[in-house]
């Protein structure tokens, strides 16, 4: 049976003459594979739809014995173009595609991801976002929606809102932060923990909070940037398993 769905196009390849191959998130089903047979060729089953980083509602059928997917016809919702023609910011979508491919993201959970993919996308589209933030902006922000998603600003001790003193620590196995109180009465948090300081869980809180359009402006202090990027990348090895490394993402 065909069922009409949105799309983001992730890559595309084509297989004998005329045919394509092309991988899709959609809400519903997560990352796959489906055959656009006569793909190639097709001037009007799939006008613009079959280049990556475009958005497209497809119509989507299975063979005749139900073994792979098949794209029956495509309208294209939006093919980006000015973050498709700037190298920088399709670097920043490309990280963040490979980032969500590295996660192998359950179909019940993609409905997240690709909002989030596809908010990002928009963002840089409309002229903003950077490099040094939107990657692991991103990679906080999917793990925060998959669940992990720590209270930064209370002290998982006592319950005290974290004010504006030092010596505040985040452990990353349980997600939660200690305060000064806490820590300096001997009770440590358990397992990898970092110093953190109290403007770094704000800003924290505020990724958490945050939406991709609010990226495409952020400013941070660079000590709060280092902290609070650092702790996003041990969050998700720890959490997620995975780490970032050479280009590729990785299993840890
Ligand atoms: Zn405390």
């Amino acid at each position: 049976m065909n069922a009409t769905e949105r799309a983001l196009v992730l890559k595309v390849g084509r297989f004998r003459e005329a045919d394509v191959w092309v991988k899709l998130l959609t809400p519903t089903r997560g990352i796959f594979n489906a055959f656009a047979f006569g793909g190639s060729r097709s001037r009007r089953r799939f006008v613009g739809c079959l280049d990556p980083l475009s958005h497209v509602l497809f119509t989507i059928g299975s063979s005749k014995r139900g073994d792979y997917t098949i794209l029956e016809e495509g309208s294209l919702l939006h093919n980006f173009p000015l973050l498709r023609k700037d190298s920088v910011k399709t670097g920043i979508a490309v990280n963040c595609i490979k980032f969500i491919e590295a996660v192998e993201i359950e179909p019940s959970e993609s409905g997240s991801a690709y909002t989030l993919l596809l908010e990002t996308m928009t963002m840089l589209e409309k002229g903003g976002g950077s490099t040094g933030f939107v990657p692991w902006l991103f990679r906080a922000k999917l793990a925060f929606d998959m669940g992990y998603n720590p209270d930064f600003l209370v002290c998982g001790n006592c319950g005290e809102v974290v004010g504006t003193a030092s010596g505040y620590q985040f452990g990353i196995e349980k997600g939660q932060a200690a305060c000064p109180t806490c820590l300096s009465s001997g009770k440590p948090l358990e397992g990898l923990a970092r110093p953190i300081t109290a403007g770094a869980l704000r800003a924290l809180d505020w990724i958490q909070q945050s939406r991709p359009a609010d990226w495409a402006t952020v400013a941070m202090d660079q000590e709060v940037r280092r902290q609070c990027s650092q702790l996003v990348e041990l969050f998700v090895a720890y959490h997620l398993g995975l780490s970032w490394d050479n280009g590729m993402y990785k299993k840890v």
